[in-house]
């Protein structure tokens, strides 16, 4: 395979020598190397939102949630009840966005991931995120998985690690023969596996989804279904989903989220939060019970 931007010696540099930790971010390299069992559900990120605003509109307020390691935690609730945005305050990806501001605070492994001190790009290093529209690079399948890994100086074997997570992402046997082919050829199922490839080749403590099978069919929305069931037994997920049957399909916790129309405005916040088949199964609050029968959408 041909890996722009980068010699073969570069390639194999040393395999012991992998991703180096930012220095912003020691401290939460050093607590991954602590190893996570799928037993040990410690807190992996707990974010706190008393307000967060785009401008002056507020459209997320009183929101504490947590996710726990090796869980799937999804995201649920009618549009615009903040789910997305929230899921983005997870890795600061809401700082591309003019006018974000957020009271509140999100530790990930302790750290507050808004405080000065941290890089933004260590965290997404950390914490990785899948988009609702497949989104490849107009680039070689192998150059798309590389391409974190380049960002990141990655100096370990690069053929290796391609392998590894296109493995790891279901889509290696369907792709191995044609790794320089371009990214943006393949089907869209097989695109959002490559996504999913391409973030985890950077081997995040966190994945962030939102909405990754919206755009997809019913086949490719089961594999990629059947990948996060297999994904989490190495990395914790927390998933934007509008499929309450997706849900209850792959999540192990599921928070409902809704509007607050109370102050003429829109603003969303957590209604609860906790394990899937309780939610389902025996929803506390009426909004949760009204919304999981269908009466809102
Ligand atoms: P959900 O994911 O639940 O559909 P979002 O998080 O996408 O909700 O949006 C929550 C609210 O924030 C909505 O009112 C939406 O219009 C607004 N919003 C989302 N993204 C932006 C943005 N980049 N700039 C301004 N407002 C935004």
């Amino acid at each position: 395979m041909t890996i722009n931007g980068m010699t073969r010696t570069e390639e194999h540099r040393g395999a012991s020598a992998e991703l180096a930790p930012l220095p912003a971010l020691a401290t939460s390299s050093a607590a991954k190397a602590g190893a996570t069992t799928a037993t040990d559900h410690r807190v992996v990120i707990d974010c706190k939102i008393k307000k967060l605003y785009y401008g002056s509109f507020l459209a997320v307020r009183d929101t504490d949630i947590s996710v726990s390691s090796n869980d799937i935690t999804a995201f649920i609730g009618p549009s615009g009840c903040g789910k997305s945005t929230v899921l983005r305050c997870l890795n600061r990806m809401n700082d591309f966005v003019e006018g974000f501001r957020l009271d509140g605070a999100v530790h990930f492994q302790g750290q507050d991931i808004y405080a000065e001190s941290i890089d933004p790009v260590a965290v997404r290093r950390s914490i990785g995120m899948v988009f609702q529209q497949p989104n490849p690079f107009a680039m070689s399948i192998a150059n798309n998985v590389a391409f974190g890994l380049k960002l990141n100086r990655f100096k370990g074997n690069y053929e290796e690690r391609i392998e590894q997570s296109l493995r790891a992402a279901a889509l290696w046997d369907e792709v191995k023969d044609k790794l320089d082919d371009s990214g943006l050829s393949l089907s869209g199922g097989q695109q959002q596996r490559l996504c999913i490839a391409r973030a985890i080749a950077v081997e995040p403590e966190l994945l962030l989804m939102d909405e990754p099978c919206s755009a997809l069919d019913p086949i490719a929305t089961r594999k990629i279904e059947e990948l996060m069931l297999e994904l989490k037994k190495k990395y914790t997920i927390a998933i934007v989903t509008h499929n309450l049957q997706q849900a209850q399909r792959v999540a192990d916790q599921t928070a409902f989220f809704f509007v607050d129309t109370s102050a003429g405005g829109r603003t969303g916040y957590l209604i609860e939060h906790r394990k899937t088949a309780d939610l389902f199964g025996d929803p506390r609050e009426d909004r949760t019970k009204e919304y999981i029968r269908g009466e809102f959408s």
